[in-house]
């Protein structure tokens, strides 16, 4: 496909063709950065969420699930720290009366900076063609090493005022840098401020007693507040993790890049409850287990990076992303994150009620270190969508789009077409998705040709095709068409459900 930006808008209209995400509210001009889920996305959500929990909960008997309310007393975000830091620095513009992240301003603009780079480089490698050697031309051509030095101070003096809150300082850098709106193109900005990103709502009925109430901005402290209660009533002993999947609400304020960045959407988290000192060995453990959770799907090994945090958030004393390849370049897909006690003593401190464990093998009472991996389902949702989104040249120079969901993961597992719509072709074709309806989402069609019927199931992400001809109706065999090498086999009707349970098999897609 021609480039990123054509690729990345390329997968928002198939979800949306193919009945997989729509925008909110649409009737209405849509909500900005909330979506919803259509008849395929839902499946394929529910599927990726399916495959994080039984990788959680049912592989390892140290981890077990929970499911806490959004709603949670307001002292709980005191105590993780959200009413005090959980916050953007925003800007404004006087002539637009359009809002930024300051960051975000900055971030964009020594982003041209590296466009600047990228075209030197494109330039020479048109003029030097075969012979160009591009890690010799990038450290020694005075222009890109200008442009990226340049582009690297710009950040790094931004990271120095915003890890000393100085918002002042921010405004005067995007003056100095001549930053100017890009709809007013005025620089005409107020001052820098801190935007708290949780919602806020109320509990009650009357204006007076009403409790203010927030949305949660994480589902992690639901599982901290819960940790005495699930280590008690499950007997659990350390180390051992909760695990936990559900909507999380924040009012983010550049909110683009279609289901990437949310207002509203959902984690998969588990908290790994262990030792104080042992919590290395496990975020390293974790480390590798969630990669290896992520390669075991196939969209490529190469698309996956380790990025390290050098600044930590002031609950760690480690932390990495684990970033996905998405069509707009490298991002953030999971986090794992070595929390130390620091959630569980804030809330002792502020419940007065003891989160302690007392470890039987050291005879003593401790509060444990956490390890947390935290992923963001809707982002898993694109990187396996866009991943999986090609466009093939066949043999006979034709095209076709396929959507090459993991099986395990698709929506439809079996489409089942009768050859035509008579000779009680369509009937035997129904007759056999009664059978496999117990299995599998089936799903049945008989308009047009055959050929078109497959590409449709192709750029649906169906795996299986199953077509039902006349010599069915004679010796009960079907033709099955496998959507990632279009090869058709001859097999007893008897024989399908067994060919695709096949290709299902947690055990060998996680193993
Ligand atoms: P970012 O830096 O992209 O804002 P974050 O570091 O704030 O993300 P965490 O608080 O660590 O994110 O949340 C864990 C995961 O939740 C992220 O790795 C991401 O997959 C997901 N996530 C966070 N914010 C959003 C959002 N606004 N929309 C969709 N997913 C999100």
């Amino acid at each position: 496909m021609a480039n990123n930006e054509d690729q990345f808008k390329k997968v928002i209209s198939h979800a949306k063709e193919y009945g997989y995400i729509f925008g909110s509210s649409e009737i209405y001009d849509g909500l900005s950065a909330v979506y919803d889920y259509a008849q395929n996305g839902v499946e394929l959500k529910k599927n990726i969420r399916e495959y994080w929990w039984k990788s959680m909960v049912y592989m390892h008997q140290n981890i077990v699930g929970l499911d806490a309310a959004i709603l949670m007393h307001p002292k709980t975000w005191k105590a993780s720290g959200h009413v005090d830091a959980f916050s953007d620095p925003l800007i404004d513009n006087k002539d637009s009366k359009k809002r930024y992240r300051a960051d975000v301003l900055i971030e964009d603009h020594a982003e041209k900076l590296e466009n600047k780079a990228q075209k030197e480089i494109t330039k020479a490698k048109k003029r030097f063609g075969d012979s160009f050697n591009e890690t010799e031309f990038v450290t020694t051509n005075t222009r890109v090493i200008g442009y990226r030095e340049k582009k690297a101070e710009m950040l790094s003096t931004m990271a120095h005022l915003l890890e000393a809150e100085d918002l002042s300082g921010v405004k005067a850098l995007i003056e100095e840098l001549g930053i100017v709106c890009p709809v007013s193109g005025s620089k005409n900005w107020t001052d820098v401020k801190q935007f708290n990103l949780m919602f806020g709502t109320k509990l009650g009925a009357s204006a007076e007693t009403a409790t203010d109430l927030y949305l949660r901005p994480e589902t992690a402290q639901g599982i901290f507040v819960n940790f005495l209660n699930v280590q008690k009533t499950g007997r659990m002993r350390i180390p051992f993790g909760i695990a936990q999947t559900g909507k999380a609400f924040r009012n983010e304020i550049v909110a683009r890049q279609f289901i990437f960045r949310m207002r509203e959407f959902e984690q998969m988290e588990m908290q790994f409850f262990v030792r104080p000192g042992q919590e290395m060995k496990w975020y390293d453990y974790w480390k590798q287990t969630r990669l290896k959770w992520h390669h075991s799907l196939g969209l490529g090994p190469e698309n996956y990076r380790f990025h390290d945090h050098e600044k930590l958030a002031h609950y760690a004393n480690a932390a990495t992303d684990i970033e996905f390849k998405f069509p707009f370049g490298f991002k953030e897909l999971e986090g794992i994150h070595s929390r130390t006690d620091f959630d569980l003593k804030a809330h002792e401190a502020h419940s007065g009620k003891k989160l302690q464990f007392f470890d039987p093998e050291l005879k003593e009472n401790y509060t444990p270190y956490v390890v947390e991996t935290s992923i963001g389902l809707d982002r898993m949702f694109l990187a396996v969508f866009s991943n999986s989104l090609q466009e093939e040249t066949l043999q006979d120079g034709s095209t076709r789009t396929v959507l090459r969901l993991p099986a395990i993961l698709a929506p439809v597992k079996i489409a089942v077409f009768p050859l035509i719509k008579r000779d009680g072709l369509p009937e035997l074709a129904k007759q056999i998705i009664e059978d496999l309806k117990w299995d599998y989402n089936v799903f049945y069609d008989e308009k047009d040709a055959v050929g078109k019927r497959y590409r449709r199931q192709d750029a649906n992400g169906t795996p299986f095709c199953v077509t039902v001809d006349h010599q069915t109706l004679e010796d009960k065999t079907v033709t099955i068409r496998h959507r990632d090498t279009m090869e058709q086999q001859r097999i007893a009707i008897s024989d399908i459900s067994g060919l695709v349970a096949k290709s299902l098999s947690m055990k060998d897609w996680l193993q």
